[in-house]
C-alpha cells in the first residue's frame, strides 16, 4: 500500500469532521428558522382572522354583505394580507381582493371545514382565484355560542418563502464563511501536529544514514519532547557504540594486518569471514574472497582437507602442509583451532598458517653443512689414516712407496687446511655482518683490480687461461680491500679452474645508476639451471668428484656471498652449460 503523509491522513478526516458538523448545524438552524417562519406566519394570519373577529361580531348577513367586503378590501389593503369572511354554509360574504359573489362555495375548503367545526384551520395550497401557492388560517365567528361563519386570513407563500430565502442565504453564507475559517484552522492544526513528526522523520532518517553527531531539535510538547530527547540519547549512544566497534574494528584490522602469519577464520557453513593480507598474498586471494565458500576460492585439497578437519574435530589441530604456490612449492605450518562466539558457541574454525619454507631450507642447510662438513673433514683424515697404516704395516721400509704415502698425507693435511682455513674465513664474515660490520674504505678501484688479477696469474698461467680488464681509470668503492680482493679471487679462480686451456676469463667493472657492478666471465663449462639457486650454498658443488679434483672445497662461493653481503651488495649467476658463466657483483658506489 502506498503511504500518504501524515497531513494527508490527519487533515481530510478533520476537515470532513468539521464539514459534517456545520452542515448538519446549518441544515437543523435553517429547518428551524423555516418552521419558525411557518408558525410565526400561522399565528400573525390567525392573530389577523382574529383581528376581524370584534368587527364582524357575528353579524353575517348575506343579504347585506356591501360593508362587510368594503371593510375587508379596506382592512386587507391596510395589512397586506388577503380576509375571506364565509358563512356557516360556505358561502363567501366578503373578500379583500376579489368580488365575493364570483367566488366559489368555500365549504370543501380544508381550513374552512375546520372553523366552521370550532378549530382553527390552517392549509396551504394552490389559490385558484389568486393564481398562486397561499397559506390560509380560518377562526371561527360565532354569535351567542353558535358557529355562523369562519373568517380567513391569507397570504401568498411566494412572499413567506422570499422572506425565508433572504434568512437562508444569510445563513448559508455564514455556514460556509465558517466552513472556510474552519478549514483554514483545521489546516493550521494538522500542520502543527505533522510538521514535528516531518521533522522527527527527517532526523531519524538522517540517523539512519548514519549521520549520527546531528541532533533532533527540541519539540514544545511534553510527548514529541520526550521522543526527541530519547532519540538524541540514542543516537549519542549509538554514534559512541559505532565509534568503539569502528576502533576496535581498526585495531583488530591493524593486529591482523601487521601479522606475518596468514590468519583466516570460515563460519560454520565454511563461509570465509575473515583473512588477514598476509593470507591473501600467500594464497592469491584478493578482497573480494571474504563472504565466498572456501572451497570456491580455494582450489588446494590438503589445505581444503585441513580445514574440513579444523572444522569437523572441535579441538586444536596442527599439520604442516606442502603447497605448490605460483609454481613454487611452500611449506606451512598450519594450526587449526575453533572459532567460538561471546556464549562460547561454536561459530566455525579459525586457521593460522606460517611459511616455513625458508626456515626448513636453513635447517636443510644447516644439516647438510653439518653432514657435508663431516663428509668433507673425514675424507682427507681416512686417506691419511689409510696412509699411515699402511706405512706402520711396512710401507716405511720401500723408500719409494714411502714418499708417495707422505706425499698423499701431505695433499690431504693441505686439504684440511684449506677447509679449515675456508670455514673460519666464513665464520669470521659472519661475525663481522653481525656485529659491527667490516670497515670499508674508498678505493681506487682499478688498481685494486690489477693487484688482485697479479694474484691470479700463476694459476692462469698454469693453465694458460688469458685475464682480461676492463675498468674506467677513475672508478672509486667503499670496499674492504683484503676481504674483497679474497671474493674476487675465488671467483677468478673457478672461472680460470672451469675454463679449457687457453680459455680467456673477463672482469669487469661498472658504474650503473648509483651502484658498482662487477663482471667475472668465462667461456668455460657453464651450470646447468637447476644448480642456480643453490649455487652460493656451503659446500654445494655441481660436479664433486671434479671440483676435489680441482682442489676445491665447496665454499668459495658461499664466502663470495657473505663477502658481498658485508658490503651491502648482492651477487648473482648467469649460466648455461657449454656457454660459460658470468657472476656478477652490485655493490653500492
Ligand atoms: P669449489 O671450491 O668446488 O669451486 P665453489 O663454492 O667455489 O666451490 O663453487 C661451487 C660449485 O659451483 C663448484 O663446485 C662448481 O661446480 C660450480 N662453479 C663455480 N664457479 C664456476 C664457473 N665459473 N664455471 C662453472 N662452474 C662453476
Amino acid at each position: 500500500m502506498p503511504r500518504k503523509r501524515l497531513i494527508w491522513q490527519i487533515y481530510p478526516p478533520f476537515l470532513l469532521t468539521v464539514l459534517v458538523a456545520i452542515g448538519a448545524v446549518t441544515w437543523f438552524f435553517s429547518q428551524a428558522i423555516n418552521q419558525f417562519y411557518i408558525d410565526q406566519t400561522r399565528n400573525d394570519l390567525e392573530a389577523r382572522a382574529r383581528f376581524m373577529l370584534p368587527l364582524v361580531d357575528g353579524n353575517l348577513n348575506p343579504a347585506n354583505t356591501i360593508p362587510l367586503d368594503s371593510l375587508c378590501k379596506h382592512l386587507g389593503r391596510q395589512t397586506g394580507t388577503r380576509l375571506t369572511i364565509i358563512d356557516n354554509k360556505g358561502v363567501v360574504l366578503a373578500d379583500s381582493d376579489e368580488n365575493p359573489s364570483r367566488m366559489d362555495n368555500h365549504a370543501d375548503r380544508p381550513e374552512i371545514i375546520s372553523a366552521l367545526n370550532g378549530h382553527i384551520g390552517v392549509s396551504t395550497r394552490y389559490s385558484h382565484t389568486l393564481q398562486q401557492n397561499m397559506m390560509y388560517v380560518a377562526v371561527p365567528a360565532s354569535l351567542n355560542g353558535q358557529i355562523v361563519g369562519s373568517i380567513r386570513a391569507a397570504l401568498p407563500l411566494a412572499k413567506i418563502d422570499q422572506t425565508l430565502n433572504i434568512v437562508l442565504y444569510q445563513v448559508l453564507t455564514s455556514g460556509l464563511l465558517i466552513v472556510l475559517i474552519a478549514a483554514l484552522v483545521s489546516l493550521w492544526l494538522s500542520r502543527r501536529i505533522s510538521r514535528p513528526l516531518e521533522e522527527m522523520k527527517r532526523g531519524a532518517d538522517r540517523f539512519a544514514r548514519g549521520e549520527l553527531d546531528r541532533r533532533l531539535p527540541d519539540f514544545a510538547s511534553e510527548e514529541l519532547g520526550g521522543l526527541s530527547e530519547a532519540m538524541n540519547q540514542m543516537a549519542a549512544q549509538l554514534d559512541d557504540r559505532i565509534r568503539t566497534v569502528v576502533r576496535q574494528h581498526n585495531e583488530q584490522e591493524a593486529v591482523l594486518a601487521s601479522m606475518i602469519e596468514g590468519v583466516f577464520a570460515i563460519d560454520k557453513k565454511e563461509k570465509i569471514i575473515r583473512v588477514n593480507s598476509a593470507a591473501r598474498e600467500l594464497l592469491g586471494l584478493d578482497i573480494s574472497a571474504i563472504g565466498r565458500k572456501v572451497h570456491e576460492v580455494l582450489r588446494k585439497p590438503d589445505l581444503l582437507n585441513f580445514i574440513d578437519r579444523a572444522q569437523s574435530s572441535h579441538e586444536r589441530i596442527e599439520e604442516d602442509i606442502i603447497l605448490n604456490l605460483r609454481g613454487e612449492e611452500r611449506l606451512l605450518q598450519s594450526h587449526g583451532t575453533p572459532l567460538r562466539d561471546a556464549r562460547g558457541r561454536e561459530i566455525g574454525a579459525l586457521i593460522v598458517f606460517n611459511d616455513i619454507t625458508h626456515l626448513k631450507r636453513l635447517e636443510n642447510i644447516r644439516q647438510d653443512f653439518v653432514a657435508n662438513v663431516s663428509h668433507e673433514l673425514k675424507t682427507p683424515i681416512t686417506a691419511i689414516k689409510g696412509s699411515v697404516e699402511t706405512l706402520i704395516g711396512g710401507a716405511m721400509d720401500d723408500e719409494e712407496n714411502a714418499l708417495r704415502f707422505l706425499e698423499i698425507i701431505s695433499r690431504q693435511a693441505d686439504r684440511l687446511n684449506a677447509i679449515i682455513e675456508d670455514l673460519l674465513a666464513l665464520s669470521r664474515i659472519e661475525q663481522d655482518e653481525e656485529q659491527a660490520g667490516i670497515e670499508l674504505r674508498q678505493a681506487k678501484l682499478h688498481d685494486f683490480l690489477v693487484t688482485t688479477l697479479q694474484a691470479c696469474q700463476i694459476k692462469a698461467r698454469d693453465k694458460q687461461v688469458k685475464l682480461e680488464m676492463d675498468c674506467p681509470e677513475d672508478l672509486q668503492s667503499n670496499i674492504n680491500a683484503p676481504l674483497f680482493e679474497q671474493a674476487l679471487v675465488n671467483l677468478i679462480d673457478n672461472a680460470i679452474k672451469y675454463s679449457p686451456e687457453d680459455g680467456l676469463v673477463k672482469i669487469t667493472a661498472r658504474q650503473l645508476s648509483g651502484e658498482i657492478v662487477l663482471q667475472v666471465q668465462d667461456w668455460g663449462s657453464g651450470i646447468a639451471r637447476e644448480h642456480l639457486p643453490r649455487l652460493f650454498e656451503r659446500f654445494y658443488r655441481v660436479d664433486k668428484a671434479r671440483s676435489r679434483k680441482l682442489g676445491g672445497t665447496g665454499l668459495g662461493l658461499a664466502i663470495v656471498k657473505h663477502i658481498v653481503q658485508a658490503h651491502h651488495g648482492k651477487i648473482s649467476v648467469e649460466s648455461a652449460p657449454g656457454e660459460g658463466s658470468i657472476f656478477t657483483i652490485q655493490i653500492p658506489s
